[in-house]
C-alpha cells in the first residue's frame, strides 16, 4: 500500500505573509489525474455587466499596444482591448476625439447590422467618395461600398448604392457618384424590421453583396454586407455585444477632462471604461469612480491599479465591476525604484483575489506576465483575467513598425511604459519629472490571429492537466487546497531573458 501525502505545497502556504511572489517563483504541480476532455473546456470569464470574455485577456490602455486594430483582432478572439488616451492631435495636445474615432471603428467593425453607415451624396464626385472611405477605414480595409442618400446623411432618404464594381480607383474619379450609383428602382432593399438570418437569404438569393435596410419611408435604417456575415461565422468566440457589435472598453485618468472622454466615449458605443490610473486607492480614483457609476451605471467599471487588500476592500465598497491588481511589476516600469511602492505581482494576485472570493468583483492580474504559463499561474492562484501589455505590443495589430534588433538581427517592436519620459511628451499624462517607466522593445509575435490562438492552447492544455473544465473549477480546487505548487529556488530564473526585452 502506497501512503499518500500530497506534493509540494497549497496556495496557502505557498504565499507565506511578508514573502512578494512574482510569477517565476512558482510553479503549479501535475497532482491531478487528468480526465478531463479538451473540447470540453471553457475558458470563458465574466468581466461584470454581463460582459463574457471566451478568452480571459485584455488588452492594456497602452499607446504601443492597444489600437483600434490590435481591438478589434482581439476581439474577435475571444478577449477585450481597453483604448488608450494619450493620443496627441497635430498641435501636439491631448485629443479625446482621436481616442474616440478608435472607439468608433472598433464598434463598426463587424456588425451583422451597421448602423448608421459610411454614406455619399449623389452630387459628391468618384474621388470624394473614394477619400470618405479612406478616412472612414475600419482597421485595414477601407470602405468601398456606399449606400446613397438624398442629403448624404447616414439616416436620409435612400437614392442609390455605390459598389466597388461601379467606379475605379484610379480613372474618371471626377465623375458624380450620381452617374455611376445603382439608382434605387433597381437595387435590392429590405424592409426593417428584418432578422439577420432573412437578410442573409436576401443576400445570397440576389447574388449581391450589401442589403440597405430601409424604415417605412425609405429612410437610411442599416446595412448588412457579406463581409460582415462571413465575418461573424468566422470568429466563434468573438466578444459581442447584443446588437453584435464587437466590444470594446476605453481607459480615462482621475482629472476633470475625463468627464468630456467619458460621454464622448460612451456616446460612440464603448461597453465600459477604466479609471486609469498606476495609484487606484486615492481620493482622485474614488471621486472618479463615483462620477462614473453615477452618470453610466450600466457601464462595465474597472478600478485599479492596487496591490493590497486593504485598497482591494475599498475598491470592492466603492462598488466597481472589476479592478486592476498589479503596482510596479508591468515589464517597462520603474516605480519601484522611482518612489519605492510595489508589490511582488503573483502575492498581489493571490491575496487580494482571496479577500474577494466571495463578491462578484473580478481580478484582473495586470504585470509581470511574461509568458503564456504566467497567465495560467495568474488565474490559478485567483485571477479571472489576464491584462497583458508585454505580451501584445509586440503583435502585427499593436501601433508601430517592426524594427529589426541590430544584436540579435531577430523583427521587434516599440514597447514603453505609460509614465515614461517617451509616453509623457507633451505633458499629457502630467509627472514627467520622475518617470515611473521606460522606453524598450519587445519581441515580434506575428498576427493576433495567430498568437492569441496560441496563448488558448497553453491555458487549454494546463487546465486539462489539472483536470479542470474552467476557470471555476480551478479557482475551488486552489482555494481546496488541491491545486498544488512548488517554490523555485532558481532566484534569477535569467530574469532578463524571460522579460522579452531588448534593451
Ligand atoms: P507588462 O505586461 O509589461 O508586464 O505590464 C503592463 C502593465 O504595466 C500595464 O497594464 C500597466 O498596469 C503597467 N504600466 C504601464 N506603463 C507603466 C509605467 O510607465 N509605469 C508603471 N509603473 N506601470 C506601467
Amino acid at each position: 500500500m502506497i501512503q499518500e501525502i500530497a506534493s509540494g505545497l497549497s496556495a496557502e502556504e505557498l504565499f507565506e505573509r511578508g514573502i512578494g511572489l512574482s510569477y517565476s517563483d512558482f510553479t503549479t504541480l501535475n497532482t491531478n489525474f487528468a480526465n478531463t476532455d479538451r473540447k470540453d473546456i471553457s475558458l470563458e470569464t465574466e468581466l461584470g455587466k454581463g460582459i463574457k470574455l471566451q478568452t480571459p485577456i485584455i488588452a492594456s490602455p497602452m499607446d504601443t499596444v492597444t489600437s483600434d486594430k490590435l481591438c478589434i483582432a482581439l476581439a474577435l478572439q475571444g478577449g477585450i482591448g481597453a483604448i488608450h488616451y494619450n493620443h496627441k492631435g497635430e498641435d501636439g495636445k491631448p485629443s479625446i476625439d482621436m481616442q474616440v474615432k478608435e472607439i468608433v471603428r472598433v464598434k463598426r467593425f463587424q456588425n451583422g447590422f451597421i448602423e448608421n453607415p459610411v454614406t455619399i451624396s449623389p452630387d459628391m464626385t468618384i474621388a470624394q467618395a473614394i477619400e470618405v472611405g479612406e478616412k472612414n477605414r475600419i482597421g485595414d480595409w477601407v470602405i468601398r461600398t456606399f449606400p446613397v442618400t438624398a442629403d448624404g446623411n447616414t439616416n436620409g432618404r435612400l437614392v442609390g448604392l455605390l459598389r466597388k464594381y461601379d467606379y475605379f480607383r484610379g480613372s474618371r474619379t471626377d465623375l458624380k457618384v450620381r452617374d455611376r450609383m445603382i439608382f434605387l428602382e433597381k437595387l435590392v432593399v429590405a424592409e426593417y424590421p428584418v432578422t439577420l438570418d432573412r437578410a442573409k437569404e436576401i443576400l445570397w438569393e440576389n447574388h449581391i453583396s450589401s442589403l440597405p435596410i430601409v424604415d417605412g419611408v425609405c429612410n437610411l435604417k442599416y446595412l448588412v454586407t457579406r463581409r460582415d456575415i462571413e465575418k461573424s461565422e468566422q470568429y466563434p468566440l468573438a466578444t459581442k455585444d447584443a446588437n453584435n457589435r464587437l466590444r470594446v472598453i476605453f481607459a480615462v485618468d482621475t482629472r476633470p477632462d475625463a468627464h468630456e472622454r467619458l460621454d464622448l466615449g460612451f456616446a460612440a458605443g464603448a461597453d465600459g471604461v477604466i479609471v486609469d490610473t498606476s495609484q487606484g486607492f486615492t481620493k482622485y480614483a474614488r471621486d472618479m469612480i463615483r462620477y462614473i457609476k453615477n452618470k453610466f451605471p450600466d457601464k462595465l467599471l474597472i478600478g485599479g491599479n492596487i496591490s493590497t487588500r486593504e485598497a482591494a476592500k475599498f475598491l470592492a465598497e466603492e462598488g466597481i465591476d472589476a479592478y486592476r491588481n498589479g503596482q510596479g511589476s508591468g515589464s517597462i516600469c520603474t516605480t519601484a525604484g522611482a518612489i519605492g511602492i510595489a508589490r511582488s505581482p503573483a502575492t498581489a494576485v493571490y491575496e487580494c483575489s482571496k479577500l474577494l472570493v466571495d463578491t462578484n468583483v473580478r481580478t484582473i492580474a495586470d504585470g509581470g506576465l511574461r509568458e503564456v504559463g504566467d497567465i495560467f499561474k495568474a488565474i490559478a492562484i485567483g485571477a479571472h483575467c489576464a491584462m497583458l501589455g508585454n505580451l501584445l505590443a509586440g503583435t502585427e495589430e499593436s501601433p508601430g513598425e517592426v524594427i529589426i534588433d541590430r544584436e540579435t538581427g531577430l523583427p521587434t517592436k516599440v514597447y514603453r511604459g505609460m509614465g515614461s519620459a517617451e509616453a509623457n511628451v507633451g505633458s499629457c499624462r502630467g509627472y514627467t519629472r520622475l518617470p515611473e517607466g521606460i522606453l524598450a522593445r519587445v519581441k515580434y509575435r506575428g498576427s493576433i490571429h495567430m498568437w492569441v490562438p496560441l496563448i488558448r492552447d497553453g491555458l487549454i492544455h494546463a487546465l486539462e492537466v489539472q483536470d479542470c473544465g474552467n476557470i471555476a473549477e480551478l479557482h475551488r480546487k486552489m482555494y481546496a487546497g488541491e491545486l498544488r505548487f512548488d517554490k523555485e529556488n532558481q532566484q534569477s530564473h535569467d530574469e532578463r531573458k524571460r522579460s522579452n526585452l531588448f534593451l
